[in-house]
């Protein structure tokens, strides 16, 4: 494992783009200071210098852009039909397409994730563009049969929800932001996204390159800001419809508060703690990279990190080996650097929080195998070597709570059953996978775990088409299939008599 420092060339949109003195909100179709005047500075967290600074909205911000909002989903967009909303998904698409350069590295400045993770997310954004395109296509409802005596013909229409509040975190927001986006454009809805602090940029410049290539003006507003001012204004505005939200469990606890002003209709997607296992006859050359690689990319910082694996005692050892031989081949450094596999954690206070795992895993008995250090030769950027526990137990500290950084716990089991057991002892409800040539045995574990999502002998894969869930403490609400769609969506029951 060894660490890069150095500068890299940006694109030249990209260099135009945070060269700008503010980043401003964007509310119907135009960038627009905070009525406040207040800023906020975002960092790059591969050196810790100030990146740009930003509007911070506030409540009269928020009333603004739902205002915009509600203006353009009453207004000349409810008038567009599906061929006509799906052009424009592809006309998206395209745009993005040619962008996508300009976009990562804006991604990778701000947040941190290393270039190569981001710029080799873009085929997962086209299909997902690709996906809602089709969505536009797929809304119907149903013509019924019903008991009423005489003629009276029954159906349903499925209408746009409304305005879609969109509260998006910091680990992901360039592709994760599609999902509502996707839904909204291909539905007819229209929304006001609130993105992270520590990550607002690649969100604002989306809608702006959304208005150029035609979404009209309205239909996609950001407001950035504070989550305890612009997010909880925006959870709470009765004129919102529905909000999604990604974020942690006690956010989403608030969120839910917030829905009752006016009955919110809600998707969470919160934390998790997925166990990754790995049975004796599992293909190692393969589950070993994978197992390393669903906690360490992205620095850990993913809902859906495998973070415990349960690795069955027979094989403990020549996995472990396998293991920490491969995690001294990643590579930490400057997330710009397109040699880097594992770029900085997000914040100061999260590295510290996530060395404090560190201590707490010694203190509760574990064996630190490899890390657990901060990379000291990182001036200013917040750099954690990856970090391998061994001899976890599932009530450890390590083992029950999301660190959400570049920590793995190896967890033994005997069988089967010990392992989905232990998978099962979670307040979380995320991922998961399974590890073994047998099938049997494989489906035993996929049947048996209590989680929105299973991979076997993979992990990590998110299709819009296959979807992706929680249960658990880890949120509700489908992500991706016509499930996705429909939550974009109410139905209305029609009577007709003839
Ligand atoms: P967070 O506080 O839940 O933030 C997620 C989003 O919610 C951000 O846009 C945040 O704004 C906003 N927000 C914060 N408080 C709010 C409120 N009361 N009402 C409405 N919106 C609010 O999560 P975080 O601070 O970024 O990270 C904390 C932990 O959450 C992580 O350590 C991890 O455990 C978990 N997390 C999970 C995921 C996931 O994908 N499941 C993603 C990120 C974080 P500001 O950030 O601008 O304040
Ligand atoms: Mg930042």
């Amino acid at each position: 494992m060894t660490t890069t420092q150095q500068s890299f060339a940006l694109n030249s949109l990209t260099q135009d783009f945070l060269a700008r003195d503010e980043h401003f909100l964007f509310i119907n179709g135009g960038r627009v200071p905070a009525s406040s005047g207040e800023t906020l500075s975002t960092v790059a967290p591969s050196t810790g210098e100030t990146l740009a600074t930003f509007s911070s909205g506030n409540a009269a911000d928020i009333d603004r852009a739902v205002t915009a909002a509600r203006a353009a989903f009453q207004g000349e967009w409810s008038t567009w039909t599906p061929y006509q909303r799906q052009e424009l998904l592809v006309k998206v698409a395209r745009v993005l397409d040619e962008r996508f350069e300009e976009l990562a590295q804006i991604e990778s400045l701000d947040m941190g994730a290393p270039i190569s993770r981001v710029l080799s997310s873009k085929p997962a954004l086209m299909r997902m563009l690709s996906f809602f395109a089709a969505q536009a296509l797929n809304i119907s409802g149903e013509t019924l049969q019903n008991g009423i005596p005489g003629q009276v013909t029954t159906m349903t229409l499925k209408a746009p929800v409304g305005v879609i509040g969109g509260i998006i975190p910091w680990n992901g927001p360039l592709n994760s932001q599609f999902w509502i986006i996707g839904a909204v454009l291909a539905s007819g809805c229209t929304t006001v996204l609130k993105p992270a602090q520590y990550a607002s940029l690649s969100v604002l410049r989306v809608a702006e390159i959304l208005h150029e290539a035609g979404v009209p003006a309205g239909v996609v507003n950001v407001v950035t800001g504070r989550g305890s001012e612009a997010g909880t204004a925006l959870a709470a505005h009765t004129d919102v419809d529905r909000v999604a939200f990604t974020g942690s469990t006690e956010t989403g606890q608030r969120i839910i508060e917030a829905s009752t002003s006016n009955i919110k209709k809600l998707q969470l997607e919160l934390g998790g703690k997925s166990a990754d296992i790995i049975c004796a006859d599992a293909d190692l050359d393969k589950a070993v990279p994978a197992a390393a690689m669903g906690v360490f990319a992205n620095s850990g910082q993913i809902c859906y990190a495998g973070t415990r694996v349960l690795v069955q005692r027979s094989i403990v050892d020549e996995f472990t080996e396998k293991l920490l031989a491969y995690v001294d081949t990643l590579r930490v450094g400057h997330s710009l650097d397109p040699d880097s596999a594992l770029g900085p954690v997000i914040s100061e206070s999260q590295l510290d929080t996530v060395l404090s795992y560190v201590d707490v895993g010694l203190a509760e008995g574990a064996d630190l195998l490899y890390g657990g250090q901060r990379l000291a030769d990182q001036a200013g950027g917040y750099f954690m070597q990856p970090t391998v526990f061994g001899g976890v137990t599932n009530t450890m500290r390590i083992a029950r709570e999301e660190i959400f950084g570049p920590v793995l716990s190896i967890l033994p089991f005997d069988d089967i059953d010990e392992a989905i057991a232990i998978a099962n002892d979670s307040d979380f409800g995320l991922g998961g996978a399974v590890w073994s040539e047998n099938i049997s045995t494989a489906l035993k574990v996929v049947q048996g775990v209590h989680t929105g999502t299973m991979w076997v002998n993979c992990y990590g894969y998110v299709d819009p088409m296959v979807g992706f869930s929680g249960t658990k403490l880890s949120g509700y609400g489908a992500k991706g299939t016509s499930a996705h769609m429909d939550t974009y969506l109410y139905t209305k029951s029609v009577y007709i008599q003839l």
